[in-house]
């Protein structure tokens, strides 16, 4: 082998690796999850590499996961014989941070633990996590088909600097040794490690492996090196529900999506029929910090399996963008292994499997609004505007969707959007055609717009709309129930809602000379000057004409420089 080499960490690594190791220590059994959990998907990756290439599994054919530790050395062993990497790919991969969005997240950080710790735990930590609870780490790995000549070494204590190495290893695949601090025995004990991977790791579909326990309490040294298979080892998703509870739902939500809160809700369905699959649907309780940052170009989150088999991220191909917040798993029995991306995208199975996770989430929306308002108004409050895409985005689903989306009203108490447009209907005048709704920059400056006064007055409730997503949403929507969308700003309200004609000739009369000093005045800055019947107590407002564009859109425009 060869001399070793020191390299030094990025700096954002070394700012992350900080950060890690000194918020989440109140979470810090979660260091076993994220080992787990990437030699979990080692193994994912072999099997779908054999799937082209069966002599890379030919010798040890049975993918596993077999942890062990070293009382006297006070180490906590993650063995796996999956993919392995490659010396360019452990520096590539364990020294770099290679997210977009990194920086971003770093200087979002406020400084308040709490807050702060929120928003780590939503990054995803992964691999550095074992810096919470060690003072060194090593990693031996030797990728799969390589010579074992070829294997790696990489060793670090987690403060600037890590040391590569060539070794030789014996077999394929990922070592992850963790040497403990000092506070952190407990790890040592192999009751704590089999209640943490039953806590956390039950649902990875390989089986994880202590050493076997000795019955009686006898010292037989011979039977040290055998294991037993501390956890399920199926995949969660082909188990029946029935013997699934929530804490194992819950489970397996926090490992696919590395978030630290529980899911919101979920659905599990297996479809037989034409084609067979299984869907498992999460919604998140509040938005990813990758969502947040990336938007809509790294779309993540929908694992795609064939028979068991991992296959690809394919959240673009099995979800449309509204729906970019669901994160889960589908398995098919029927697509071919081979599949590729552009395979998927226009395949007629994909279509059908498309149509089902788009029909399962809103069956899933709408029962948690039915069933449980408060956790509704929470995914309001998370995904709502995301949601609203799908007026536009889904023609097919418009009314439905339309159903789910809450809004702030002139009859809401606060700012909070909890009015849907049933509500909104069954509380219309009698003599009311139209949703009336107005759109502003802000909460506060949608209610206190002149132009809703008369409308208020009147008893008429008012959509009050802030945000960006809002007119544009509406253009698309334009009616709900067989009732029109209609902007208070716009147009002439009386043509639309009653009104007392005589009234308003009279006024209109008495108005004149004034319109006409006003009109003079202004010249071609406006169309009209009129006599308003919207106003009961601001003496005058700018009315759009109906096919104009709404003020607060026009200054969208001006602001994004058109
Ligand atoms: P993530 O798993 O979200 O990609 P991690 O920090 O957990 O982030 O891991 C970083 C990368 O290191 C992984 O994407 C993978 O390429 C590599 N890696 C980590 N552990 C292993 C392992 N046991 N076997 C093979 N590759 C690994
Ligand atoms: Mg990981």
């Amino acid at each position: 082998s060869s001399a070793t080499e020191t390299r030094a960490f990025e700096a954002e690594v070394s700012q992350v690796l900080h950060l890690v190791t000194h918020s989440l220590y109140s979470h810090k059994e979660i260091f076993l999850r994220e080992l787990i959990s990437n030699a979990s998907d080692a193994c994912d990756k072999l099997r779908f590499a054999a799937l082209s290439d069966a002599s890379l599994t030919a010798d040890d054919a049975e993918l596993r996961i077999e942890i062990s530790v070293d009382r006297d050395a006070r180490t906590l062993t993650i063995r796996d014989n999956g993919i392995g990497m490659s010396r360019d790919e452990v520096v590539e991969n364990i020294g770099t941070i290679a997210r977009s969005g990194t920086r971003k997240f770093l200087e979002s950080l406020s400084g308040d633990a709490r807050r702060d710790t929120q928003l780590i735990g939503q990054f995803g930590v992964g691999f550095y996590s074992a810096f919470i609870v060690a003072d060194n780490v090593t990693l031996t790995t030797r990728k799969a088909g390589a010579p074992a000549g070829e294997s790696v070494r990489w060793e670090s204590a987690g403060s600037g600097e890590y040391t590569l190495e060539n070794v030789d290893a014996p077999q394929r695949g990922t070592t992850v040794t963790v040497h403990l601090k000092p506070d952190e025995s407990e790890f040592l004990d192999a009751w704590k490690l089999r209640e943490l991977i039953k806590r956390y790791s039950d649902h990875v579909a390989f089986p994880i492996r202590l050493p076997a326990q000795k019955d009686g309490g006898a010292s037989d040294q011979s039977r040290t090196d055998e294991f037993e298979t501390v956890n399920h080892a199926a995949a969660l998703w082909t188990r029946p529900k029935s013997e699934l509870k929530d804490e194992d739902y819950q489970a397996f939500y926090k490992s696919l999506s590395h978030d630290f809160n529980d899911a919101l809700a979920w659905t599990h369905n297996r479809v037989e029929g034409s084609q067979n699959y299984s869907l498992l649907l999460y919604v998140p309780e509040r938005p990813p910090f990758d969502a947040v940052f990336s938007g809509r170009d790294e779309r993540k989150g929908l694992k795609l399996y064939i028979r068991r088999v991992f296959i690809m991220d394919a959240s673009e191909q099995l979800l449309p963008s509204y729906l970019r917040f669901v994160r889960g798993v589908v398995d098919s029995d029927d697509l071919p292994l081979n599949v590729s991306r552009e395979i998927l995208q226009e395949n007629r199975l994909v279509a059908q499997i498309r149509s089902a996770c788009v029909k399962r989430v809103l069956d899933l929306l709408e029962k948690l609004a039915k069933d449980e308002p408060e956790k509704f108004q929470q995914f309001t409050t998370a995904f709502g505007n995301v949601l609203k895409e799908g007026i536009a985005e889904d023609g097919a689903n418009r009314e439905r969707i339309a159903k789910l989306l809450r809004f702030a009203s002139t009859k809401s108490e606060d700012a909070q959007k909890s009015v849907s447009l049933d509500d909104y209907i069954g509380r219309m005048q009698a003599d009311q055609e139209a949703i009336w709704y107005i759109t502003a920059d802000s909460h506060a400056a949608a209610k206190g717009s002149p132009q809703i006064e008369a409308l208020r007055a009147k008893g008429t409730e008012v959509l009050l709309l802030s945000d960006r997503i809002d007119e544009w949403m509406i253009g698309y929507l334009g009616e709900y129930a067989g009732k029109k969308l209609r902007n208070a700003a716009k147009g002439d309200l009386d043509a639309a809602d009653g009104g007392d004609a005589e009234r308003r000739k009279q006024a209109d009369e008495a108005a004149q000379p004034v319109l006409k000093k006003l009109a003079e005045l202004l010249g071609p800055k406006v169309e009209q000057v009129r006599v308003s019947q919207r106003l009961t107590e601001s003496p005058s407002c700018i009315v759009l004409g109906e096919y104009d564009m709404a003020l607060h859109m026009q200054r969208l425009l001006r602001e994004a420089g058109h």
